[in-house]
């Protein structure tokens, strides 16, 4: 009997490029780049998908220190999409 060894022969498929949300396999997103509405630096967020599907709570851009509205959905495969808004 001989069995596939899967010993990363196979990195250079381009199409592993797009797979990555495994079904079932627990992947979910802890961090997300968001782009500050004051200073337009991209800046990468760390979230938390223990807080649940929908999350909304204020947060200061690392940057220019200014804060942020911050709100968190979570998808059913554990993509998250993350919108920043300017708190005034
Ligand atoms: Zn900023």
């Amino acid at each position: 009997m001989r069995l596939f060894s899967d010993d990363d022969d196979n990195d250079e498929l381009p199409e592993d490029l797009d797979d990555e949300f495994p079904l079932g396999d627990g992947t979910v997103d802890t961090e997300a780049m968001v782009v500050c509405p004051y200073c337009g630096e991209a800046v990468d967020i760390a979230i938390d998908p223990g807080g649940g599907m929908d999350q909304r709570y204020e947060e200061d851009c690392e940057v220019c220190c200014q804060p942020w509205q911050v709100h968190v959905t979570y998808g059913r495969e554990g993509q998250a999409a993350v919108t920043i808004t300017a708190l005034d």
